[in-house]
């Protein structure tokens, strides 16, 4: 909307097209995508706008005024949504080549300009409302930030006069100073904020709301699936009826549906007494209307009352409450769960064993998913084709993966994960408090969505969930082969959760369920053993008060899942994202013999860390390769990382592996570049 194209697209001007749209967001032959990152702790993406002085900006992209006359022409008036000027510039960066410090702030009073063209355009279409989202509103901001809400909408006031205009802010509570500076602005006549999350809002809300402004009250999750309790969202509601005026309070939900899944009815394959416990997007609207009209004494009690009811069943049902894993869980709380062994005489108890050279080379777990795979996979599930067959032809596959690590002459050996289709499904799958929906996609970034499981109930694991193939692999060569799992924070953060215990609570019997999966791993004589961790850090509160307690029990359920185990037993884990110098000190608490960490996509903004001086002892495999492309490392190439690497990690720390699974790979991608990958390490070995 705004045209801030980067050069490098050589964009001429005018109407942006899909054709720039794609260059930017996926990169095309000759030129590179721009950054994408998660849209606050969601799983959501956008592209990171990169701006400089001299970025020139233009009104770019009429997309908001043709979809607002689009629906209107088929009779829906609706509210046409922008991001707000102060959000989109703090979640800017500087463009490569402009100064790390630049304020992408200073560029407040070249965009809004357009936003005036923007909104005059709305209006001249016969739109009433506007939102504008400012969700920043809820991160720590400094008052200069603050101060650049204040100046632009004191700047966009007489473009929005006779429009009304909402500012809409969500995932979390606002904090005070932010919120005096929201309801202050000019121009606004109402605001939102998350009710669900933002618990403390409501307390500001009480204590001061500006009169005549209207309150979106977003008492509906937006973020989860759950049914509403309609009869608690009333009572809210109510008590802020009389704080901003009957007529002035706005039932909504907490943030935007796309976070959700879309529609219940397409769910024919969920129980009814589950079905009964959820609401996704499309029941969610049905409950925003049913609270509107119940504020407004036209209470559909029937509905009040299914609703109650089915909460009642949720609550009491015996398929949500396992006392024996409540119990166990609870006791976990207040103690600390730790190998008793130091890392460093650990590594040494397991190099006794396993006997690996310097600079081991490992993969990250899965193995290219071919279509076959995929066939035979889905076929099963439908019982197309029987157990044994299935059994036959995941066993081959394994023992191709095992065959070509053999040549490639890999060190530390996977199985390459052909049995899953996603790293938390399958372990969902097989845990109980866990259900699947068929349909319950939710958008991750372009047109790929992910599908997470739902816990309703107590975690535990009835029987093994790996040990039979990692047994087999193991068995088809005297390599270690490392069994693989999936850690509890990542299977949290990757599912919808609970919302009638704390997060933690669900996140430590899940710990438990894959401690139980490590112990047999290790009775059934695997060696090494991987739990991922790959969205750890992605699960950190937005606000820096919060993160101290969420890595402390985040960080804590990894422990347990391997406290108990023999010093001879090695752990590795792994991690996706390369934003961790803020976290490494819980990192190193994790306490893990070997993490291997994406790195090559980063800028060595990893091995900063190790340059300042942080101390690491155990192993550690920064990736050496970006798996996400196409593209194949040249061995020259990937030597040169591995020596980067050298010279702040110590030599007999160090491993050589990819920064991923290679799930996504083709065989011809992954032969050459695992070649090169170890031709490198090799190299070097004699090097040293
Ligand atoms: N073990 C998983 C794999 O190799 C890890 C995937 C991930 O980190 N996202 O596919
Ligand atoms: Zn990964």
């Amino acid at each position: 909307m705004l045209g801030a194209v980067p050069d490098r697209y050589s964009w001429s001007g005018g109407e942006i097209g899909f054709d720039t749209y794609f260059s930017m967001a996926r990169g095309n032959a000759s030129v590179p995508a721009m950054e994408m990152t998660k849209w606050f702790d969601t799983n959501y993406h956008y592209i990171v706008p990169e701006l400089g002085p001299n970025t020139k900006f233009s009104y770019a992209s009429h997309k908001a005024v043709t979809e607002y006359k689009e629906a209107k022409a088929l009779g829906v008036d609706t509210v046409p949504v922008l991001i707000g000027p102060v959000t989109y510039l703090l979640f800017s960066k500087p463009a490569k080549g402009v100064e790390k410090s630049f304020c992408t702030l200073s560029l407040l009073d070249r965009i809004l300009p357009i936003y005036k063209e923007v909104i005059a355009e709305l209006k001249a279409a016969g739109a009433t409302w506007i939102q504008l989202d400012e969700p920043t509103l809820v991160k720590d901001l400094d008052s200069k930030q603050l101060d650049a809400f204040s100046k632009a909408y004191s700047e966009l006031e007489s473009s929005l006069s006779g429009l009304n205009v909402v500012v809409e802010t969500y995932f979390a509570d606002v904090p005070a100073e932010a919120y005096k500076t929201l309801t202050s602005l000019n121009g606004v006549t109402g605001f939102g904020f998350d009710l669900v999350r933002g618990t403390n809002t409501i307390e500001h809300i009480k204590s001061s709301f500006p009169a005549g402004k209207y309150l979106f009250a977003g008492v509906v999750d937006g973020r989860n699936i759950w049914a509403n309790d309609l009869a608690a969202s009333l009572t809210i509601l109510q008590a802020l009826e009389p704080v901003v005026g009957k007529d002035k309070l706005v039932v909504s939900t907490s943030c935007s549906l796309m976070h959700t899944a879309v529609d219940l009815v397409n769910e024919t394959k969920l129980d009814d007494e589950i079905k009964s416990w959820l609401a996704f997007a499309a029941q969610k609207v049905v409950e925003v209307n049913a609270l509107a009209k119940a504020l407004t004494g036209t209470k559909d009690e029937a509905f009040f009352s299914s609703n109650a009811a089915a909460l009642a069943s949720r609550r009491s049902s015996p398929r949500v409450t396992n006392e024996e894993v409540q119990k166990a869980a609870t006791a976990l709380k207040g103690s600390d769960h730790r190998r008793a062994t130091p890392v460093s005489a650990r590594l040494n108890a397991q190099q006794k064993n396993l006997n690996l050279p310097i600079l081991p080379t490992t993969t990250i777990g899965s193995f290219p998913q071919t279509v076959e795979l995929r066939r035979v996979r889905r076929e099963y599930k439908a019982n197309k084709i029987s157990e044994e067959n299935y059994i036959t032809a995941i066993k081959e596959e394994i023992s191709k993966v095992v065959k070509l690590q053999e040549e490639l002459d890999i060190d530390v050996l996977v199985h390459g994960e052909p049995e899953r289709n996603d790293m938390v499904e399958y372990f969902g799958e097989q845990l109980s408090g866990f259900a699947f929906t068929a349909n319950g996609w939710v958008q991750s970034y372009g047109s790929r969505c992910v599908k997470p499981p739902i816990i309703y109930g107590d975690v535990s694991r009835p029987k093994p969930m790996t040990v039979f193939w990692s047994k087999m692999a193991q068995s088809m060569t005297s390599r270690p082969m490392k069994g693989m799992l999936t850690g509890p924070v990542t299977i949290l953060n990757w599912s919808f959760v609970r919302n009638d215990q704390p997060r933690f609570q669900t996140c430590y019997q899940i710990a438990l369920a894959i401690k139980k999966e490590v112990e047999d791993l290790e009775a059934g004589g695997i060696q090494v053993i991987q739990i991922d961790e790959a969205a750890l850090r992605e699960g950190l509160p937005l606000r820096k008060a919060e993160h101290a307690f969420y890595l402390d029990w985040a960080v804590h359920s990894f422990r347990i899942t391997n406290c108990g185990i023999k010093d001879t037993t090695q752990i590795h884990t792994h991690m996706c994202y390369s934003n961790f110098n803020d976290i490494i000190q819980s990192i190193i608490d994790m306490d893990a013999d070997v993490i291997t960490i994406e790195n090559s996509r980063s800028d060595e903004k990893l091995l900063s860390v190790f340059r300042d001086g942080v101390k690491y002892g155990a192993g550690i495999g920064p990736g050496v390769y970006d798996i996400h492309s196409p593209r194949i490392p040249s061995t020259e190439e990937i030597a040169d990382r591995v020596n980067k690497m050298l010279a702040v990690l110590d030599t007999n720390v160090l491993w050589v592996n990819p920064d991923c699974g290679l799930k996504t790979r083709k065989y011809n991608e992954v032969n050459p570049a695992l070649t090169n990958m170890v031709s490198a390490a090799k190299l070097i070995r004699t090097q040293l």
